[in-house]
Formats: C-alpha cells, sequence, structure tokens
C-alpha cells in the first residue's frame, strides 16, 4: 500500500476532531462498545522506528493525551491503546475505552463479539472541546 491507495492519506485532517502539524484525532463508533479515537500520523510511513526520537515522542504524548481526554469523558473499566496497522500500513493508534460488559471485554475488539451489549457513545463535540483543553501545550 503507497500514499496513493492508502485511506488514512485519503483523510482530511481539516474536518479531524484535533490536529496538529504531525498528527491528527478522528472518532469511530463501535458496536457494541462506544466511541473510541484514531491518532493518525499525517506522513504516510508504517512503523514508529521510522520516526525520529523527537516525533516519537511529540505522537506518543498526543496519544496519551487522548487516552486521558476520552478516559475522563467515556468512565470506563480500562483504557486499551493499541498500534497494529497489519490492513492498513500507515502510523495510527487506537485509543478505546473498555467496559466490563461491552461486547469483547476482555479480549480485543477484533475478536468475536461474547455478547451483545449496549454501546456508550461520546458526541464528538463534547470530544472535540475536551480535546482542545486537554491537548493543549
Ligand atoms: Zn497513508
Amino acid at each position: 500500500m503507497t500514499s496513493g491507495d492508502c485511506p488514512l492519506c485519503a483523510l482530511d485532517a481539516a474536518e479531524a476532531l484535533w490536529a496538529n502539524d504531525q498528527c491528527f484525532v478522528i472518532s469511530a463508533e463501535i458496536m457494541g462498545v462506544g466511541t473510541i479515537c484514531r491518532v493518525i500520523w499525517r506522513e504516510h510511513v508504517q512503523e514508529m522506528s521510522e520516526l525520529d526520537a523527537a516525533a516519537q515522542g511529540a505522537f506518543m504524548s498526543v496519544v496519551f493525551g487522548v487516552e486521558a481526554v476520552l478516559r475522563a469523558l467515556a468512565r470506563p473499566t480500562k483504557m486499551n491503546v493499541a498500534s497494529l496497522g497489519n490492513l492498513v500500513p500507515h502510523l495510527h493508534w487506537h485509543v478505546i475505552p473498555r467496559y466490563r460488559d461491552d461486547a469483547y471485554f476482555p479480549d480485543a475488539i477484533w475478536a468475536p463479539a461474547r455478547r451483545k451489549a449496549l454501546a456508550r457513545p461520546v458526541e464528538d463535540a463534547v470530544l472535540r472541546i475536551a480535546l482542545e483543553a486537554g491537548l493543549r501545550g
């Protein structure tokens, strides 16, 4: 996969919930879980080890900032932070609130569902304001 056929390269960072010069944050709804965030590196890079140390640190500081914001809003049992990229090999992190009674717990959200569960959505407008406040400075 190159930047030409990459779905993350095709996203418009101007429509993100939050963005800086290096990365941006979008939300997604996972059935039986709720709202998750994805933190996406702007440049089409496959692995964290391709970034220099300063860029790695800056990126992870955004990822951990998003984790703190989403944890405060979603009040989960546990937060999951994961970078896989097997299907879409463009550097991005998933930030996922988890609940003891969500559809997949205690497995990863990519596992087969264990039960039916209600999702716990967080409104994009609420997330946008909290990210702006939480990721400042
Ligand atoms: Zn890409």
